[in-house]
């Protein structure tokens, strides 16, 4: 994939140089460490989302990277070795904490989430925000005909990005079922319950190719969820 250009990274920066460029918005990566799969690494979600905020960081002058918040709700995950997962409530907290820190430099936030478990807690983020009058965006991406998780879409993605990190000689069909149908197993009982190798869909026809135009799909999703929030 295109690497983005330069974008502005606010640990890079001094408190001065902070306060010279006000009206800025702060955007934030926020993916998981849990099991995706034999084939993909445990990060693969802040992966995702740290190609989506460094692009549009680099396309958009008014965007500073703020630095990635690499744990995320992954309880359904848990059965599986190197998941670490805070839970919904510290991740929420740590998202409200983080929203009102962020108002006295920023004129907003944007979080972009890489991990579908994250929902409750950006929910419950936004209200706070929506409650305290600062303007958060909580991004994720949306794929019509993606698979649920470690599939054809995830390793098609990784394939793109970082294909070193893909062991595509373990790539092997999951739980084929729609989520739809499998959704209360799994939360009862975990993914494990619903797959053995903890994949929710089939990686095996996954490509670079078609990764590149699925981070190019959501990557417009984004580029224009942040101009209808940050430029009407
Ligand atoms: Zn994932």
């Amino acid at each position: 994939v295109d690497q983005p250009g330069s974008a502005a990274r606010l640990g890079d920066e001094t408190w001065e140089e902070v306060a010279q460029r006000p009206g800025r918005i702060l955007a934030i990566a926020l993916g998981s460490l849990e099991q995706h799969g034999p084939q993909l690494p445990l990060d693969t979600d802040s992966r995702i989302a740290i190609y989506l905020v460094d692009r549009m960081a680099a396309q958009r002058s008014d965007v500073v990277v703020g630095p990635l918040i690499p744990l995320g709700a992954s309880g359904e995950h848990q059965g599986f070795p190197g998941t670490l997962s805070v839970g919904t409530q510290a991740l929420a907290g740590l998202l409200g904490e983080l929203v009102r820190s962020a108002r006295t430099s920023f004129r907003g936030m944007v979080v972009v989430s890489g991990h579908g478990g994250n929902h409750d807690a950006l929910s419950l983020a936004s209200k706070q925000a929506e409650l305290e009058g600062d303007d958060l965006l909580c991004f994720s991406p949306h794929l019509v005909d993606g698979d649920a998780h470690a599939g054809r879409t995830e390793t098609s993605m990784l394939l793109a990005l970082d294909p070193d990190r893909v062991r595509i000689e373990r790539a092997a069909p999951g739980a084929l079922a729609p989520l739809a149908e499998i959704i209360g197993e799994l939360r009862r009982a975990g993914v494990g319950a619903v797959s053995e190798n903890g994949v929710l869909g089939d990686p095996t026809g996954a490509s670079a190719q078609e990764g590149r135009a699925l981070l190019e799909e959501i990557f417009e999703q984004l580029v224009l969820a942040v101009a209808e929030r940050f430029d009407a």
